[in-house]
């Protein structure tokens, strides 16, 4: 291993590739492998491609396609060249992509990576990464932002490479390992919590394009890592063929970007012998806490800080153990919103806090719990309602699966405690019990029974929707 020559990321990732170049990287579901050598070629021609067209440092680069070898070494490519990594969700309109693009004012757009790479090949490479600092531009994220204008955090290669070599480190990477990847890669759970874990450590990846149930058994075959959204593991309980000897060869299961419910990590851990670790993160600061990799991981709590990480409720003001919106400072925390100065101003502290909008309490033991977002804090004939600590209680109720709690216009109470509960059963009786669990004013008024929760790709229930479709219940 050398020292990497700048702060480039580029830098830092290269300089732990594996000795043999020939290494496998990607293991792709036909059979076929993409080595280490293969991907830093690529991207060496892919900055070449960049730098001979003119692009300079800091100049933004967006790309919008499946996901592919050749994504990650136009990503590779983009941090080498110096220039601001841009990825945007596969899934977003055409109309949608306009707004990006004239918001983050890129340079080039990559629609279809391997042609992009098939062509930077008839350029030359570019040998050496352009010298960058730790507080430079690596990669704009737009947040998935429910409300308003979606927000393009900024995260330099400093911040980047503080929360991979944290990550790394946390969760016992080494070249043994293999870890299977079927995230999304425009998003920062894929792009940059899972492969520059794998990158860092110079491990394969058995690469999935994304998550399908005969593929990803498979798959664990050969891996030694998973990391999933918690739809992946509910996923995988559903299916009969997931067993524990499926499971026997991979050492950690690792669930995070939206809350993995209890009974998941119950069942979890009663089918395959293996407590699932939960961690937390979102798009402005990638990896917040973590569950120990040794120790106890708890169902229900998010772990503790990452090393380098500052957290405190509240303004650090409220009474031990109260709840309050989550603050943190540390390394990997992003460094404002693009464009928006205004909006980074109000989202930190005077003493350099970014306000997470997550909401939620440390126990005694410095663990973290999340109990929601602020803004989906009900607030119900002036008692604040925390929808997560009503959704645990109904998840527990027979025929339910899974809950989301959400306040709606009232016109007594201002807004009125609604539970839309995935699954099937009695909407009196299920008030009834919540009511022998709960205060009168946190017990649902209403339930509403749905097959499935509305979701986005990485998993979270999307309140905003429930709130929309059921704004008329009590009439208001
Ligand atoms: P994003 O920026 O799209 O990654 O979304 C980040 C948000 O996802 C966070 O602010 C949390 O609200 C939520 N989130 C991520 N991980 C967890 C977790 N383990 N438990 C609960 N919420 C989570």
């Amino acid at each position: 291993m050398t020292e990497p020559p700048s702060a480039n990321l580029y830098d830092l990732l290269a300089a732990r590739f594996p000795a043999d170049r020939r290494a496998p990287c990607f293991l792709l579901s036909d059979g076929t492998t993409v080595s280490y050598g293969d991907l830093e070629t690529g991207a060496a021609h892919v900055a070449g491609r960049l730098v001979a067209e003119g692009v300079r440092p800091g100049d933004r680069i967006a790309l919008q396609a499946g996901k592919s070898p050749e994504s990650i070494m136009v990503y590779l490519g983009v941090l080498k060249a110096g220039a601001v990594y841009l990825p945007l969700n596969s899934a977003y309109t055409p109309a949608e992509v306009d707004y990006f693009l004239d918001d983050a004012e890129p340079a080039a757009f990559v629609t279809d990576p391997p042609a992009w790479v098939a062509h930077a090949r008839t350029h030359a490479p570019l040998d050496a990464a352009v010298a960058r600092g730790g507080s430079d531009l690596a990669s704009l994220i737009y947040t998935s932002g429910t409300t308003g204008r979606s927000k393009g955090a900024m995260l330099t290669h400093g911040a980047l490479a503080a929360n991979a070599l944290a990550l790394h480190e946390a969760w016992g990477f080494t070249p043994d390992d293999v870890l299977l990847h079927a995230l999304p890669i425009f998003h920062v759970h894929g792009l940059f919590v899972a492969l520059h874990c794998a990158l860092l450590s110079g491990c394969p990846m058995v690469w999935l394009p994304k998550f399908a149930d005969d593929e990803v058994l498979a798959g664990l075959g050969q891996a030694t890592v998973m990391m999933g959204v918690p739809t992946f593991y509910t996923r995988l309980l559903a299916n009969p063929d997931f067993t524990r000897g499926r499971a026997a060869g991979v050492r950690l299961f690792i669930s995070g970007s939206a809350p993995l419910l209890p009974s998941t990590f119950a069942e979890f851990e009663a089918r395959t012998g293996q407590r699932i670790l939960e961690r937390y993160g979102m798009s402005e600061a990638v990896i917040i806490t973590t569950n120990p990799l040794h120790g106890d991981r708890i169902a229900g709590s998010v772990g503790y800080p990452l090393p380098g990480v500052e957290l405190r409720i509240g303004g650090g003001e409220a009474a031990a153990g109260a709840t309050g919106v989550i603050e943190i400072r540390g390394p990997s925390v992003f460094s404002g919103y693009w464009r928006m100065p205004e909006k980074t101003a109000e989202e930190f502290t005077a003493d350099g806090f970014f306000l997470t909008g997550d909401v939620g309490h440390r126990d005694p033991d410095g663990r973290v719990w999340i109990s929601g977002r602020a803004k989906d804090l009900i607030i119900s004939g002036g008692y604040n309602v925390y929808p997560k600590e009503v959704e645990l209680v109904l998840d527990e109720l027979p025929g339910v699966v899974e809950s989301a709690v959400i306040g709606v216009p009232h016109p007594d109470f201002g807004e009125g405690v609604v539970a839309v509960l995935m699954g099937t059963g009695d909407e009196a009786a299920i008030i009834a019990e919540a009511r022998r669990r709960l205060a009168a004013y946190k017990t649902p008024k209403r339930v509403v029974f749905v097959d499935e929760l509305p979701r986005n790709t990485m998993g979270k229930v999307q309140k905003n929707r429930l709130r929309e479709t059921h704004a008329r219940l009590f009439g208001a």
